[in-house]
């Protein structure tokens, strides 16, 4: 199997057969074989009764249902998991992404990338409640993870299975794929795409999405730096901390000897006694992240490396 399309389906009752016979076209004109897998994402507007009549007529249509809604990212982990194909290209179901930019992205993977990122440059979407946030999302993420893109959100993009295979998604996750997988040395790259308006349904999304891409992200850049070695971003913090504290507390004695300052009137000591409290708290949060690391990445036999040739070692 060369490709799967993985669609996240919610609510999008009349939009998935026009997209289901553009993605039809555009994969038979490059004669290649596919399969299309939509993940009904606990839709409640009658999308499943037509994805069961299409897919009853078409074996390369392939249809999950969640029993409710897990949310976009859970949607597409499923038609990650199920995939047979050596490229994965996940898209959005309510045709705003474009299935004849297809070619083009799998011409990029064949080109030598593992990654091609779908750049939505001629959006059509709200300015103030979705471009504006995109956009400084899109600096803050690039600038964080050290992978400049210019639209993480876009869904439209091409993974090499391998790829996907080492990564895991929660939360909010999906639009930080590029980003993980160029921890593990992916070679990543973006490619104009189309986009048009969203002409049938609702957006599932509103401007609390900000809020979850900056907590997410936080989760990916921790992770990204310190998921293997926890102690060095904790310890580092408990050891300003301690010192710190060490510095009030000289300061307050200092001036309780020579400027005769009482003690307990001194905030100072109060503030020494806090940080050196937090500065230990800090030091076995590293501890206990230690810990954890060890169970994550041994439990599971996860080495903490990518290997990507091996030579005479069978
Ligand atoms: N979606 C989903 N589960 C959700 C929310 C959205 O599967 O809980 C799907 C939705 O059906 C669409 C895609 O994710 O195919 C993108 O959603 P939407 O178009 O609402 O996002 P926007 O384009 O407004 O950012
Ligand atoms: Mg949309």
């Amino acid at each position: 199997m060369e490709v799967s399309i993985v669609v996240p389906i919610y609510n999008e009752r009349d939009n998935v057969e026009a997209l289901y016979s553009a993605l039809k076209s555009a994969l038979q004109s490059m004669g290649c074989s596919y399969e299309i897998i939509m993940v009904d994402d606990g839709s409640f507007d009658g999308s499943y009764t037509v994805l069961s009549r299409l897919a009853a007529e078409d074996t390369c249509l392939k249809v999950i249902r969640f029993r409710r809604n897990f949310g976009q990212t859970a949607a597409m982990s499923a038609g990650f998991d199920n995939a047979k194909g050596d490229i994965i290209i996940p898209m959005d179901g309510d045709l705003q992404n474009d299935p004849a930019d297809i070619p083009r992205l799998m011409e990029k993977i064949h080109e030598g990338y593992d990654v091609v990122s779908g750049w939505r440059r001629d959006r059509k979407d709200t300015f103030v409640t979705r471009k504006i946030p995109s956009m400084l999302a899109n600096t803050l993420i690039s600038r964080l993870t050290g992978v400049h893109l210019h639209d993480y959100g876009c869904t439209l993009k091409a993974y090499r299975r391998e790829i996907l295979d080492g990564i895991n998604l929660y939360g909010e996750m999906h639009r930080f794929v590029p980003a993980l997988a160029s921890q593990f040395g992916a070679k990543v790259t973006e490619l104009p795409v189309n986009h048009f308006p969203r002409l049938h349904g609702v957006s599932k999304y509103g401007i609390s999405r900000t809020l979850r891409v900056v907590l997410d992200l936080m989760t990916v850049k921790f992770l990204m730096a310190y998921s293997t070695k926890p102690i060095q971003l904790f310890g580092k913090w408990g050891v300003y901390t301690i010192l710190a504290g060490a510095g009030t507390g000289a300061m307050t004695l200092y001036m309780k000897l020579f400027e005769h300052f009482s003690m307990n009137r001194n905030p100072l000591l109060i503030l020494t006694a806090f940080l050196l409290f937090m500065g230990v708290q800090f030091i076995v949060l590293g501890l206990l992240g230690e810990l954890n690391a060890r169970t994550y990445f041994e439990s599971q036999g996860k080495p903490i490396y990518v290997v990507k040739d091996r030579i005479n070692l069978g």
